[in-house]
């Protein structure tokens, strides 16, 4: 059997795979099992931050994995103290819940705003509003939070309490009127829904109101995160101070973690036992994402504005919109997105879909000289 076959064979039928079977890579570059070479903007889904098998990240998770691979929460460990302190002196949020993926970071944040307005208000004050064509995770309770009808079908019941407002602000503040609402989750960008930015004055009227009403704002940043945007978290685009702040994805450079900061309203929501993960914090994930938040700096930011500029700058003479925030963008193109990504791959470059779009996210760290090698052949896919 081929790899391929063997996958269908044994691996449970949840994912429409392009037909390309990845073996290895070096930062942007990532090999098939023919030894083709691709540029990847991709990512893993905004997931290789630094691109495939970094030194740096590569030597610090290694190093860490000859040590001490894994203990339990029942005891401290070095990589997680170090990382919950990073991730709270970078953002100003006052605690971290470490779980093992974007899901479960929601799951937390969802909890925390429950418990909070429970430990305050008592019983009722459940209703967390989400926004239409949003996307929180696939869990039964962030399915239910996703704000997409398309995701609340064939597995019912799914969990109550969640309420979906369009992106503007009257239509959040209409519903928190009527019900009685612990939180607004929401993605600064939309990333599976298209990757589209949330208006500016939506998000500060948004912020005002939430605070004036002692409603939890829960940034769900499992793909603007870690830099994707051109800032540290998406959020900071937005001149707001969220309550909760959930990531994933580019956290990990490639391992899996999730990380819900909770800023002070809420940092003494959890008590023992009230939450928990086995495998949360792992000494093995907490020091690659230390690797790899510590290397989010100024100048990296400004790298990441500076690639993002050029990408627009370059393509939109070539498509009808580009849309997104930094190293996350969407592009509406001539062709059928499907069509234009598998000419992509056929050339030799891995974009993907959001919804009708094609989404670009490239590694923070991909190279000028692989950023337009890839530009290049997206421009002649796009305009052919
Ligand atoms: C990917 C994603 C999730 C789900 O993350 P998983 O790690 O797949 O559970 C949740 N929210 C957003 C915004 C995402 O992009």
């Amino acid at each position: 059997m081929t790899i391929r076959e063997k996958d269908n064979t044994f691996v449970a039928s949840t994912y429409g795979r392009f037909p390309v079977e990845l073996v290895e890579g070096k930062g942007a570059l990532i090999k098939d099992s023919d030894g083709k070479e691709y540029i990847d903007l991709s990512s893993g889904i905004a997931v290789n931050t630094f691109g495939i098998a970094d030194t740096e990240w590569v030597n610090a998770v290694t190093a860490q994995l000859g040590t001490l691979q894994h203990t339990s929460n029942l005891y401290y460990t070095k990589p997680c103290a170090d990382l919950a302190e990073l991730l709270c002196t970078k953002t100003g949020m006052k605690k971290v819940f470490f779980s093992n993926s974007g899901a479960e970071a929601n799951e937390c944040a969802i909890k925390a705003a429950r418990k909070y307005s429970f430990d305050k208000y008592g019983e009722g004050r459940y209703y967390i509003i989400t926004l239409k064509n949003s996307f929180h995770g696939r869990t039964i309770t962030t399915l239910s939070a996703t704000g997409q009808d398309s995701f609340h079908t064939i597995f019912n019941p799914f969990t109550e309490g969640f309420l979906y407002a369009e992106p503007n602000f009257e239509s959040v503040k209409e519903l928190a009127e009527k019900y009685p609402v612990c939180a607004v989750m929401f993605e600064v960008v939309q990333g599976e829904g298209g990757v589209l930015p949330l208006d500016k004055s939506f998000v500060s009227s948004l912020a005002e109101y939430a605070k004036e009403k002692d409603i939890l704002l829960v940034a769900d940043e499992v793909q603007t995160g870690n830099g994707r945007t051109g800032m540290l978290y998406g959020y900071m685009n937005y001149g707001i101070t969220p309550d909760i702040v959930t990531t994933a994805k580019g956290l990990g450079g490639g391992l899996p973690i999730g990380a819900t900061m909770l800023g002070e309203k809420v940092e003494k929501t959890y008590t023992p036992g009230s939450h928990g993960s086995t495998f949360g914090g792992n000494p093995v994930c907490a020091a690659g994402a230390l690797s790899v938040l510590s290397r989010i700096d100024e100048n990296l930011l400004a790298e990441v504005r500076r690639k993002s500029e050029y990408i627009i700058k370059e393509l939109s003479p070539f498509v009808k919109s580009i849309t997104g925030m930094g190293l996350m963008l969407g592009l509406e193109t001539e062709k059928d997105a499907k069509t234009v990504i598998n000419e992509c791959i056929e050339k030799g470059v891995l974009v993907i879909s959001a919804k009708t779009k094609v989404r670009l996210l490239p590694p923070l760290s991909i190279t000028d000289e692989q950023l337009e090698k890839a530009i290049k052949i997206l421009k002649e896919v796009i305009s052919k």
